[in-house]
């Protein structure tokens, strides 16, 4: 995750880098494990044991150390190479349609051409009307909020692996997905291939949403959903200041904290929170795809050494998860969704 403004929701514009002016003073919510017995039956085929029916937390969990194991991974880099090696090779198991999206740029500092890749894993090619969830997949070159190192080793188990975890496991569910909206997810690179401050964020949503523009698919995205710091030991997850402004999200939002509540995350806390330059405004702005980001910006090891495995857990991104599923599972059903 690259860039917050603050969390009285000052125009963006203003960058302001500036964890500290966002820590307020935050009930820290043990993750509660949500129940969601009575529609994720519906999700998977009889032939799947009874206890491949609900989001696994520990196996999201899972994803997420073996990821980080990599090591960092920065666009352009080996460890980003072997993650997208990973990421391609775990859906294709999924029988999913993996498409590659190459672009370059230059690297500003040696001028050199630096390959950078979205991925768009497609379930249920065949409809028309889609649902896009997203993640970056890069890692920040350098921990550069570390108080001591901050040049040193930044894996990125939060900001990073979070996002790409919580879809590896939410996949799962993706093949089985009955109803007439078919889900994208896509994973960005170069979201913060920042290694000093003058330069730009958010690279491969940029070109993901050129591209939707002057070359568009067969398909439409009726609306789209971020995953971005969504791991954090103590979750909490209030409403990304973007994403409740843009009236064009505003009811998606209330869509998918409306299905928290339901099956009784309360992490996701139906309040404002900061407002954050991430993957979705050029998505939204761009792309005109109405996108919300649901991120957790109170996170104490933001791009510091120290955001490794041991500060995640299974169980929020057991949370994230299955309200996710929940969402897109009533989506289908047509209750509430894009309007
Ligand atoms: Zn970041």
């Amino acid at each position: 995750m690259c860039l917050v403004v603050d969390s009285r929701g000052r125009l963006p514009g203003r960058r302001v880098d500036g964890m500290s002016r966002l820590r307020t003073v935050l009930s820290l919510c043990v993750a509660v494990a949500c129940l969601l017995k009575a529609s994720e039956g519906e999700l998977l085929s009889a032939a799947e044991p009874a206890a491949a029916n609900e989001f696994s937390g520990e196996r999201a969990y899972g994803y997420l150390k073996a990821i980080c194991e990599l090591g960092p991974r920065p666009s352009g880099s080996i460890g980003m190479q072997k993650q997208r090696a990973m990421i391609v090779r775990h859906f294709s198991n999924l029988d999913a349609e993996v498409t590659r999206q190459p672009f370059r740029i230059r690297d500003r500092r040696t001028g050199e051409p630096v390959v950078m890749e979205n991925l768009i894993v497609s379930f249920h090619p065949d409809r028309n009307d889609r649902v896009l969830l997203a993640a970056h997949y890069d890692t920040r070159p350098y921990p550069d909020r570390d108080p001591v190192d901050p040049e040193g080793v930044f894996v990125g188990a939060n900001d990073g692996a979070s996002g790409v975890a919580a879809l590896m496991e939410l996949g799962r569910f993706m093949p089985a997905l009955a109803g007439p909206i078919g889900v994208d997810f896509v994973f960005f690179d170069a979201e913060e291939y920042v290694v000093d401050r003058r330069d730009p964020y958010c690279l491969g949503s940029i070109h993901f949403a050129r591209r939707y523009v002057s070359d568009p698919p067969p398909h439409r995205y009726l609306v789209g959903v971020l995953l971005d710091m969504v791991a954090d030991e103590n979750l909490l997850l209030p409403q990304e200041r973007h994403s409740i402004t843009w009236p064009d999200t505003r009811g998606l939002v209330d869509d998918i904290w409306q299905a928290a509540a339901e099956v009784g995350a309360r992490e996701f806390v139906p309040r404002p929170g900061p407002t954050v330059e991430d993957d979705h405004v050029p998505l939204r702005t761009i792309g005109r795809i109405p996108t919300c980001d649901i991120i957790d910006f109170d996170y104490p090891h933001w791009h510091t050494t120290k955001d490794t495995p041991e500060h995640c857990s299974a169980a929020s991104l057991e949370t994230v998860g299955r309200v996710m599923l929940y969402w897109l599972t009533r989506l289908q059903a047509g209750g509430r969704g894009p309007r």
